[in-house]
């Protein structure tokens, strides 16, 4: 089959990637998410799929953006960590393009993508997290994505979790992500450094002695490299996450969760934390199968992977 152009747009950066029928990466190209304004991002996307059309002319682009989408209309109707309010993506990038493009949640295209080529193949319950700036869910049940009546089914990472806790780019307070994201890591970090304490020193001085410049992947890098601080950061956002997962499984009863993203993808510490907090958290543990809880296999590719291959599969 013939590759398609897949591109994923994130809060801090879009990946692109000419991908092959069988989910390799033949070319990639990544560039930061311009400011906050949405025709540079479009313009930004425009170029990228530019750049791959000279390899393959025609070849159908599917996006993954972060945010809720209307995968009839290709509207993003909102997005916390972009400037989208009903905003319609799909038809700004075909006007620009000249060609048909597929528009799909991020987190649903990186778990597409688990579920053919990755970690999560040949299981047909399957729920798939994305950690990176948020956390974003996919929901792949007998071998479809689930997108709910309106198509923004698996927002997982807006669960409230902590009534009153940190306020969310969402607008609510406590949401999930607000404690085992990228972002979260980041900002607990920053709050550590910030109160002179002793055991911060070794991660406020990786970043400079600029508490500001502490971030969520500073932190997994340093946790990664022994500080114990930032290893106490990381097991404090896997305590969260597991406790996340545990409240899925009372209601979804998944056989495994892939768990993905920048932040997933880097820190063996968290998924082992997180694991042993979902297995201390589930509903009626002791008495029911555990679900597996595994690394995601395409690591940062896969959201591009997955609006790949799902443009290609509308495209037939
Ligand atoms: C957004 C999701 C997105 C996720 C990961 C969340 O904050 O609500 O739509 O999939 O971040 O980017
Ligand atoms: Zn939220």
């Amino acid at each position: 089959t013939r590759p398609a152009i897949g591109i994923d747009i994130g809060g801090t950066k879009i990946a692109a990637g000419l991908v092959s029928g069988t989910g390799e990466v033949l070319h990639r190209l990544v560039t930061a998410t311009p400011g906050h304004s949405e025709p540079e991002v479009e313009a930004a996307v425009v170029d990228l799929v530019r750049a791959f059309s000279r390899d393959a002319p025609g070849a159908p682009v599917g996006v993954g953006a972060a945010g809720w989408i209307n995968p009839d209309t290709g509207t993003v109707l909102f997005s916390p960590h972009l400037a989208w309010r009903h905003e319609p993506l799909r038809d700004r990038l075909e006007e620009r393009l000249g060609r048909g493009v597929t528009v799909t949640n991020d987190a649903d295209a990186a778990g597409w993508a688990e579920w053919r080529f990755g970690a999560g193949r040949g299981e047909d319950q399957l729920v798939c997290l994305t950690l990176g700036t948020g956390i974003g869910g996919a929901l792949v049940l007998d071998g479809a994505l689930r997108r709910g009546r309106h198509g923004m089914a698996g927002e997982f990472g807006h669960q409230m979790l902590v009534p009153g806790g940190h306020r969310c780019e969402c607008g609510n307070r406590g949401c999930w992500e607000q404690y085992a994201s990228g972002n979260a890591l980041g900002r607990d970090g920053r709050e550590l450094a910030r109160a002179h304490s002793p055991v911060a020193q070794t991660l406020l001085a990786a970043a400079g002695g600029q508490p500001e410049a502490i971030d969520g992947e500073l932190v997994t890098r340093m946790a990664l490299a022994g500080d114990p601080a930032s290893r106490d950061l990381v097991a404090e956002a896997g305590e969260w996450l597991g406790i996340g997962l545990a409240n899925l499984a009372a209601s979804l009863d998944p056989g495994t969760f892939v768990i993905g993203g920048g932040l997933g993808s880097a820190s063996p510490q968290l998924l082992e934390t997180a694991e042993d907090s979902y297995r201390r958290h589930l509903t009626g543990r002791g008495y029911r199968p555990y679900a597996r809880v595994v690394r995601a296999r395409l690591g940062a590719d896969a959201g591009l992977v997955g609006a790949a291959d799902l443009a290609r599969s509308e495209a037939r």
